[in-house]
């Protein structure tokens, strides 16, 4: 298993696709599927002629990425095509950095292994764990052993542009650059972990902070990026970083217009952010000297996650495959497809 940890060097972002099951609701809507993954990179998008008004038909389309997904893949697959090769990068002093991003719905949360466990899902069965099962593992090993590393997590959402920690009530804290542009987020809370059991439990008390005071857990994080990061520290110094990134929710459209003024504003700082991270994976692909870091919060906190020689990020974009999701979807995929 160790052997399939090296980091990738040929790319900057592995940029991949999943598609979930349809749902009971969109099965008893008898929605249909229109996505297909013809081979293990293709994603392709029918879009029916019946269904769809004639001046907005389209031919089917097709998109390429460094993998894609169906329905029928575990989060363990996913997981060795998306994270893990990213794992070891962090015992070498580097930084790492994966995304969930895609419509509310789409399986973000499920494949990042975020949900309540206990619910309708194994927590200890998604990216977080299963990052963590090889952060232990490799820890142990006799090349890293004697750097003496210690492991911590932290667990912070960005919401309405400003940072909470899920670690610690909820408390809001604030983000600040110092003279060498180094971001630093003021009182974060960083708990040390021994296991991964340690690790779940982290999850789980993020997550039980993150929806208090909300009426469900989907409704609350559709709206917020919740950051959950894997530190290793050698004397107390930094020396690497996971950051798994639950993106708020990427749909926008027919609701905003009869949207609440509140409504209206988390949408517009949700497309903000979404563009400026955008921007930055595009900036940095293309070796451009300006990276627009400070156009959000966002991409402002996982700066030192993206800088330097040593940084790979990988990308999940989660999509739903029935008919009445077709737009999400396609904005989906069109954006996945600019920053790979
Ligand atoms: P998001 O976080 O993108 O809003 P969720 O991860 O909460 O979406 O997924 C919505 C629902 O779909 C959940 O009940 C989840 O269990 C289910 N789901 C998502 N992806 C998959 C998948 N690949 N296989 C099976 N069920 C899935
Ligand atoms: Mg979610």
């Amino acid at each position: 298993k160790v052997s399939s940890l090296e980091p990738r060097e040929d790319h900057r972002i592995c940029v991949c696709v999943r598609k979930r099951p349809l749902n009971q609701q969109e099965t008893t809507m008898k929605d249909l599927d229109i996505i297909t993954i013809p081979s293990d990179n293709v994603v392709m998008v029918h879009e029916s002629k019946q269904k769809v008004d004639l001046t907005r038909y389209l031919e089917n389309q097709t998109f390429c990425f460094d993998h894609a997904f169906d329905d029928t893949a575990s989060n363990e697959l996913v997981y060795q095509f998306t994270a893990q090769p990213l794992v070891e990068s962090i015992f070498r002093k580097g930084m790492a950095t994966c995304f969930a991003y895609g419509q509310t719905g789409s399986g973000k949360t499920h494949t990042m292994g975020g949900a309540f466990s206990g619910r309708d899902q194994d927590c200890s069965k998604g990216i977080y764990a299963l990052v963590a099962q090889d952060v232990f593992l490799l820890l142990r090993t006799t090349a890293y052993e004697k750097l003496d590393l210690k492991v911590y997590g932290t667990f912070f959402e960005i919401y309405g542009g400003k940072v909470y920690d899920l670690l610690n009530w909820k408390k809001k804290l604030q983000v600040l650059e110092d003279g060498n542009q180094q971001i630093q987020v003021v009182g974060l809370q960083e708990q040390e972990v021994c296991s991964v059991e340690d690790v779940l439990n982290l999850v789980e008390l993020g997550n039980s902070c993150r929806t208090s005071g909300q009426t469900s857990v989907n409704a609350h994080s559709s709206r917020s990026h919740a950051v959950f990061q894997i530190i290793l520290k050698s004397g107390g110094n930094l020396h690497g970083k996971f950051s798994l990134v639950d993106l708020a929710g990427n749909e926008r459209g027919a609701d905003t217009a009869k949207a609440n003024r509140k409504r209206q504003l988390e949408g517009a700082e949700i497309n903000k952010s979404l563009l400026a991270l955008k921007e930055c994976i595009r900036a940095l692909g293309q070796n451009k000297s300006h990276t627009p870091f400070r156009a959000s919060k966002l991409t402002q906190v996982l700066r030192d996650s993206f800088i330097g020689q040593n940084s790979s990020t990988c990308m999940i974009a989660t999509i739903s495959p029935g008919m009445a999701s077709c737009e999400n979807t396609l904005n989906t995929l069109r954006y996945a497809n600019r920053v790979k």
